[in-house]
């Protein structure tokens, strides 16, 4: 899952992207308004956290624009604006949720967790499929019983094929999700995790977990 962390504090911005990351998601940071739309229109991101007192353009602008050009982007206000008013001006606006500042790390994550699990309303925390059992709280993936030692890429790309289950999901749709800015278009990174993770799978399960559908991409298929 790929997310965009609109912060001007840098110090801020820096911590909570890198308990994001550790948490598993890609995180680009954006630090002011603009730019926060220009990565907006540029990338795809399952999930923005906004900040309102921003440089340039104010986050409820930033929200405005955003909600005229789509829906289904969750967005969650992070500010210190924390008077009624403006939370119910944010939530008017089309945020999805709204969290103050000061604020517990751990809340903030399990907020997230709550909005990008909406989109799959009826898949649960725990997702199964051809032996495959995926803890998306955990981050913790098994295959017939046997725990699966993932990196974070690998487990992120199986949590997508699983979520995903019955689709042909292509190489661009994972680097999307997967990676943030900092992927390197002409590595083979995506290549490479997803032998090692078909390697991994292989070493346990009889059949053909993750198909390559040539020209397309890559399938996990429900018997
Ligand atoms: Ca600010």
């Amino acid at each position: 899952m790929r997310l965009l962390l609109v912060e001007d504090e840098e110090m801020l911005s820096e911590i909570v992207a890198k308990g994001l990351r550790k948490a598993g998601y890609a995180v680009d940071k954006a630090f002011d308004g603009q730019e926060a739309l220009y990565l907006y229109e540029i990338n795809e991101y399952d999930l923005i956290v906004l900040d309102l007192n921003l440089p340039v353009m104010d986050g409820i602008d930033v929200l405005k624009k955003i909600r005229e050009a789509d829906n289904s982007t969750k967005i969650l206000i992070l500010s210190a604006r924390a008077k009624v008013d403006d939370r119910i001006l944010g939530l008017d606006k089309g945020a999805n949720d709204y969290l103050i500042k000061p604020f517990d790390f751990g809340e903030l994550e399990a907020r997230i967790r709550n909005l990008l699990r909406r989109e799959f309303t009826q898949i649960p925390t725990i997702l199964k499929t051809k032996g495959i059992v995926v803890d998306t709280k955990l981050k913790k993936a098994e295959c017939n019983g046997n725990s699966l030692d993932l990196p974070r890429k690998e487990y992120a790309i199986l949590e997508y094929l699983i979520m995903h289950k019955n689709e042909v999901v292509s190489s661009e749709q994972l680097i999307e999700h997967i990676w943030d800015n900092e992927f390197d278009p002409f590595s083979n990174a995506l290549r490479y995790h997803i032998c090692s993770l078909k390697k991994k799978l292989s070493e346990v399960s009889e059949t053909d977990i993750i198909q390559n559908v040539r020209g397309q991409g890559y399938l996990i298929e429900e018997d």
